[in-house]
């Protein structure tokens, strides 16, 4: 499972030893366990940290109650300042309340922190059956702007507008990070997703600025898919495709359609790369309110972010066994949660997990 890891490598490895450190062995991490089932998923990440001995000190932040004026968001200035701080941090599912007038939590660590790459690893599980074997592909996401740029208001009464932004800073940045990721996972080709027909100037500018990155990166071949069509494809063989990158919305619906193909959303990790060397890891999934407080919810999602973190630090050893049990575990198939068709708790699952450390 190597190639699901997260980029450790080159420019990005040496930054671990910026990390802040409570003493000279342990690192400090900021965690937000968010909302929904995120408290009782974080829980089982610091319960098998815990017992896989991981040398990390959570630092947790919560969501606050009243819009902290500073970030016009319930995200607290604090929290920002503990991410900032300690350049490396956990974040559990945050719920977003739909036309409240105030900022996305989740928009609000993404611009604030500049979270400009989010990497969405997705491969099919060993021992756990769906319609495919041989998944194996990421998606890397542009994180801080297009549709995503929260600028939507009135034009007259019945009409509103919303706006796409694509900047060429923001898409070079994503696609340069895109080829450098391919480079050092021993990938081959990356494909940028689009909608350049429709959206020439948008989209157009998108494709241009990847089109200007894989000339740097001749070793990896480089192909361009309308989104449409690559909805059809990944559906019908998903071993087309190996690393894919594209503007923020796409990669939104793109990830879950290729979480759907391996099992589901419990499933899959991600990593959010910001400028200056900070890494934010979240599952893919939200705050599932259907199941929240049940101790029902899959923390696979959220324990494999985890280890992508953990990848992130150098801490490799300490990454490969959680990942291995928790890959374990679910082979076996004697514990496992009910979105995976089984009937064990959250609790029961991570002790599991623990238990095959
Ligand atoms: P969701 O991902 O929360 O849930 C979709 C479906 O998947 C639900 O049936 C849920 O039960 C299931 N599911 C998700 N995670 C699971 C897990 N770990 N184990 C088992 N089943 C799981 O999507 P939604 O219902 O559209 O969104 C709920 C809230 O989460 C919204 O407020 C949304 O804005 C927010 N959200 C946050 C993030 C984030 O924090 N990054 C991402 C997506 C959605």
């Amino acid at each position: 499972f190597t190639t699901a890891r997260t980029p450790t490598a080159g420019l990005f490895s040496s930054l671990h030893r910026h990390y802040s450190s409570t003493s000279s062995d342990r690192i400090t991490a900021t965690l937000f366990p968010g909302d929904g089932i995120g408290p009782e998923i974080a829980e089982s990440v610091k319960q098998v940290f815990t017992a896989a001995e991981v040398p990390i000190e959570w630092e947790e932040h919560f969501v606050g109650t009243e819009v902290d004026p500073r970030t016009q968001s319930f995200v607290t200035w604090e929290s920002l300042e503990s991410v900032r701080r300690n350049k490396v941090g956990l974040k559990g599912p945050m719920a977003t309340p739909i036309g409240k007038g105030h900022r996305s939590l989740n928009l609000t660590l993404r611009k604030e922190l500049n979270l400009y790459a989010n990497v969405r690893p997705c491969y099919s599980l060993p021992g756990y059956k769906t319609r495919y074997d041989d998944v194996n592909l990421v998606t890397i996401r542009e994180n801080t702007e297009g549709e995503y740029s929260g600028l939507e208001h009135q034009v007259v009464r019945g009409v509103v507008e919303s706006l796409k932004i694509i900047t060429r800073q923001a898409s070079l940045r994503v696609a340069e990070y895109a080829f450098y990721y391919a480079k050092t996972h021993g990938r081959q080709r990356v494909s940028a997703v689009h909608k350049a027909n429709i959206m020439q100037k948008t989209d157009g500018l998108f494709l241009k600025c990847c089109r200007e990155v894989a000339d740097k990166y001749p070793e990896i071949k480089y192909e361009e898919v309308v989104i449409d069509n690559c909805c059809m494809m990944l559906v019908k063989n998903p071993t087309l495709f190996d690393v894919l990158v594209m503007p923020n919305l796409y990669g939104d619906i793109i990830s879950d359609l290729c979480a759907g193909l391996i099992g589901g959303l419990g499933l899959t990790p991600s990593l959010n790369i910001g400028e200056g060397g900070i890494a934010l890891a979240e599952a893919v999934h939200g705050s599932a309110p259907d199941i929240a407080g049940k101790n029902l919810a899959n923390p696979t999602a959220l324990l494999l972010s985890a280890v992508s973190m953990l990848h992130h630090l150098d801490l490799n050893e300490k990454a490969d066994k959680i990942q291995d049990a928790v890959l374990k575990t679910i082979a076996e198939g004697k514990y496992r949660t009910g979105d995976l068709g089984g009937t064990s708790t959250t609790t029961e699952f991570t002790k599991a997990i623990i238990d095959h450390l």
